[in-house]
């Protein structure tokens, strides 16, 4: 093992960090110094507003970690442990963060890695990863989300040179302000799932900010409409030729929605934890009451179990074996474990646990929305359940 930074946070209970190489702990390094000092100390307020801190993107950028673990043009290609140590670490600060480059470098950038040409990822890749250019991917409808690879209702004709979108699309993560979207529409010629990359102030694409959400406010959601949207042909993503490639797609980036989880839980443990130790109740610190301790146990138990699961899977997934359901054992796993630490968080800071100011209750609402994202935990357990029993219980 490498001797690395050493600012490793003693949450990191069983080293899980040493597994890195040294130039990938210096990397996790910068990545917490730059979330610890530019955006703690900021992504209150903008939760408060439910803005955007658009002025922290070159920062972000500098990081280098758009497309962390693509081995494609322009990208990094550093693998998926790191990835997902970058992606638990950026969640451990503020997950909407989190769910920003998630977007961004592992659902945009990961479509044109795994659907595009050669051509395309050329043309894209590098002006993404160095964040010149901000993706989004558009999966779900207002009307079918857990259903998508069955009810996806937007469609694509082809008309000459060119192709017409048709259709509308709900929670569409960075959308109201993205350069690229992703677009996942079905041929109505041959019925099948394909990807366009369609470009900002395309005509008849129109994202609409959804208000007044209660999670991940920093995120931006959209709801697009799409009318007689023309895209080019080589727009058209060349790999992407039935949902199947879709779900390709899928299977990487839930993996660093798990990592998502492991990092919001994490958070929430370490203020928590930090938090029983300064706050007195009958003359003692309440961390000195076993109660207490028995939570902040669970809490760490919670984090470690989770990022060890998580940490396996990436192997697997840098060694080119990461299967559907090892991806969906790690999201459903980890959400439900994030729900659960982030309650036990809030229990332990009382009345104060409700209050932004302590940052708990941001972890607690967020928490919210990465349980539902990229897979429900229903689903995301009848994707384990078919493959350890081969009978398919979705309908
Ligand atoms: C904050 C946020 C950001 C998002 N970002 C994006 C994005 O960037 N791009 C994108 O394309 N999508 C995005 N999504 C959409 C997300 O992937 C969906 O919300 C998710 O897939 C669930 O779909 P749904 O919300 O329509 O719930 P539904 O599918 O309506 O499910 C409702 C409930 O029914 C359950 N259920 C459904 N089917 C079954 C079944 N067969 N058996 C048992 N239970 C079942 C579900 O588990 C759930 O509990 C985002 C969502 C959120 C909340």
């Amino acid at each position: 093992m490498d001797a690395g930074p050493d600012d490793t946070p003693f949450s990191d209970f069983l080293g899980f960090e040493l597994l890195l190489e040294e130039q990938d702990r210096e990397l996790l390094s910068r990545v917490r110094a730059f979330m610890t000092r530019e955006v703690e100390p900021v992504i209150n307020e903008h939760w408060t507003r439910a803005s955007f801190p658009h002025e922290l993107v070159p920062g972000l950028a500098e990081l280098g970690i758009s497309g962390l673990a693509y081995d494609g043009p322009g990208c990094p290609a550093r693998g998926a442990l790191v990835n997902g140590l970058v992606a638990m670490e950026l969640s451990r600060i503020d997950p909407s963060i989190g769910t920003f480059i998630g977007v961004h470098g592992g659902l945009a950038m990961g479509s044109i890695m795994l659907c595009g040409s050669p051509e395309q990822r050329e043309r894209w890749l590098p002006a993404m990863a160095r964040m010149e250019l901000i993706g989004a991917f558009g999966l779900t409808e207002p009307e079918v989300g857990s259903a998508i690879s069955q009810g996806l209702a937007t469609t694509a004709r082809r008309d000459g040179d060119a192709w017409v979108l048709n259709g509308a699309k709900k929670w569409i993560g960075n959308a109201t302000f993205a350069d690229l979207t992703v677009i996942w529409a079905r041929d109505v010629e041959d019925g099948q799932v394909k990807g366009f990359v369609v470009e900002k102030d395309t005509p008849g694409f129109v994202p609409t900010k959804q208000e007044d959400k209660i999670a991940l406010r920093v995120v931006q959601n959209a709801e697009i409409t799409l009318t007689d949207v023309r895209v080019p042909e080589e727009n058209r993503l060349q790999e992407a030729h039935s949902f199947r490639d879709t779900a390709g797609v899928l299977r990487v980036t839930r993996m660093d929605v798990a990592w998502q989880a492991a990092g919001c839980a994490r958070g929430a443990f370490e203020h928590a934890l930090r938090y029983t130790k300064s706050r007195e109740q009958f003359g003692r610190p309440i961390a000195s009451f076993q109660l207490v301790q028995d939570l902040l146990v669970k809490m760490l138990a919670n984090v470690t179990a989770s990022t060890a699961m998580n940490a396996r899977a990436s192997q697997l997934q840098d060694a080119g074996q990461l299967r559907d359901e090892h991806a969906s054992l790690c999201k459903a796993h980890s959400t439900t474990r994030m729900r659960e630490t982030v309650g036990w968080a809030r229990e332990v800071l009382g009345g104060n646990g409700i209050l932004l100011e302590h940052h708990v209750g941001r972890f607690v609402a967020d928490a919210e929305a990465i349980y539902s994202y990229e897979g429900t935990r229903e689903i995301n357990t009848l994707i384990v359940g078919r493959a350890i029993t081969g009978e398919s219980a979705f309908v």
